[in-house]
This record gives C-alpha cells, structure tokens and sequence, in this order.
C-alpha cells in the first residue's frame, strides 16, 4: 500500500478486505524516512481500523513511560498516548527506555488482551518469575517520577551531565595512556553517544572520552585496533568501544566504576602483533 514514504488513509482502506484480522502500525525504531514523506496519524488509522471492525495494533518497540523532553532528552511516543489516540493493543519492549529487564510487554483493551491471554501462544512466551520480579522492581521507580533520573540507571546514564564525563575522561586517559601508550595514543575527546537500543536512531547525546589512535600509520592499524577493542571487551569487566574514523572510541557515559575500570588494565592482554 502507499509507498515506503508515503502512505495515506487512502491506502488502509482499500487494503482491507473480508480476511482482515488487523491494522497494525510499527514504530521505525531503528531508522527514520526523510524527505518526502506522510504517514497516518494514529487517531485516523484507529477510526479506519474501528469502522472495518479489527483492531489497532501499535508496536512502539521502545515507548517510553515518561515524558523525556521533560528530562531535556529527545521525544519518544509512549504507550499512554497511543491508547488515548485509540490503538486497541500497544506492544513495547522492557528493556529499552523503559530500562528494565528483557521482556515485551502488551497492553491494551480488556477485550484484547483477554483474547491474547487465552492464546496457545500466551504460554509459551511468558516470562519467568525473575523477570517479572526486575520488571516489577524497575515499574516500582516509576511512581517516584522525581527520584526516577536518579534511581533508574538508564535514564541517569541518558541524563548524564557532559561535563561530569569529560572530567572523568580526563581522569582515567593517563592510566589508559600509560596501558597502551607504547603502540597508541590515548586523547580525551568530545563524542557523542548514539541512543540505539532500538529508540531515537537519528539522535545523538554530547558525551565525551577516549580517542584511541595507531601510533604509526601502519596499513595493519584497523586490525590492531581491532585486537585492542577485542582484548577490552575480553576485561573481566567486559570494556566495548567503537571503531569509527580509524580510531577506537570509548564513549564514557555508561562507565560509573573507576576503579574498577582502571584497577583491571593491567589485565588487557597485549594485542597481538599482526
Ligand atoms: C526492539 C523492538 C522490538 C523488540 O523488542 P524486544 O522486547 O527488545 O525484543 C519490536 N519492535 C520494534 C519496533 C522494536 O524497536
């Protein structure tokens, strides 16, 4: 129906037919169309769903439960307006921004929920008791919306001040410097971390880190920084960088043990020469 960037009530209409079970609208998570485009706002596709008589299906893949613009983060649709715009049935993940344990979650009408419950399929996708216990446990910070950045780690991480990375770059470089000075060289920088996680794709947060460079300009770098990012992530504190630019990229926004961090270095295998 429509095209892949534009798409109209038009297009909803005519691809219903006697077999239609559902309309159902995903959320482009981890990419966004720009340009020419149009899509259906959610009220006017939960009228076409409710007039052919099938239910709206939302899948919002993230869906935060708070309001981040209010946090001076990047909008995300939460689950709460695609209900009031009509979805019958909206499905995110516990694990993104909500910052939770790894499940799904499904929320929506008594009727339909009812009806998923009673579902073969219901069983065999449930979660376990552990689950539901980090879950119930992270849900449990939300009624204290104003502790929540503090308490809950995924935001305090998102709303982590810049400067409060950049002086902890500018703390531990020396012993990163000091580890793998002899084929590297170690900078503090201003980076920027990319949400991801399947939320904000195009969104990106002022952070700060390490640069981490081949000190010759050997053709073999790109495998040597490579080895280096491999033996981090070997750490018993696993460290995962990135490699972009012909450089490693520590982005420190989610490093809150220093010492623990530097304390562990002397570990990092030497890399193997390639
Ligand atoms: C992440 C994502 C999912 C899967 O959610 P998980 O609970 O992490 O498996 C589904 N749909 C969309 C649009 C997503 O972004």
């Amino acid at each position: 129906m429509g095209t892949t960037n534009r798409t109209h009530p038009r297009d909803y209409v005519d691809a219903v037919t006697p077999r239609t079970a559902l309309i159902m609208k995903v959320h482009t998570s981890n990419y966004v169309v720009r340009g020419f485009t149009a899509t259906v706002d959610e009220s006017a596709l939960a009228e076409i769903a409710h007039r052919a008589g099938v239910p709206l299906a939302i899948d919002l893949g993230s869906g935060s439960l708070v309001d981040l613009a209010s946090y001076g983060l990047p909008r995300e649709p939460s689950p709460q307006e695609a209900l009031a715009r009509g979805a019958d049935v909206v499905t995110f993940s516990g694990d993104k921004l909500l910052g939770g344990p790894q499940a799904g979650l499904i929320v929506g009408s008594r009727a339909c929920i009812g009806r998923i419950r009673k579902h073969p399929l219901k069983r065999a996708l449930r979660t376990s008791k552990l689950t539901l216990a980090a879950l119930e446990a992270s849900l449990a910070l939300y009624r204290h919306p104003e502790t929540l950045a503090e308490r809950l780690p995924t935001l305090r991480l998102l709303t982590r001040p810049r400067k409060e990375i950049a002086e902890l770059a500018e703390r531990v470089a020396p012993a990163v410097a000091r580890t793998v000075g002899e084929r590297f060289v170690v900078e503090r920088s201003d980076v920027q971390s990319q949400i991801g996680s399947g939320s904000l794709p195009a969104e990106v947060l002022p952070s700060a880190g390490l640069v981490i460079r081949c000190r010759s300009g050997r053709k073999s770098c790109g495998r040597e920084l490579q080895a280096l990012a491999a033996s981090l992530r070997a750490l018993p504190i696993p460290v995962i960088g990135r490699i972009a630019d012909g450089a490693l990229i520590l982005d420190l926004r989610a490093l809150t043990d220093e010492t623990a961090f530097v304390g562990q270095l002397p570990k990092l295998g030497r890399p193997a020469t390639l």
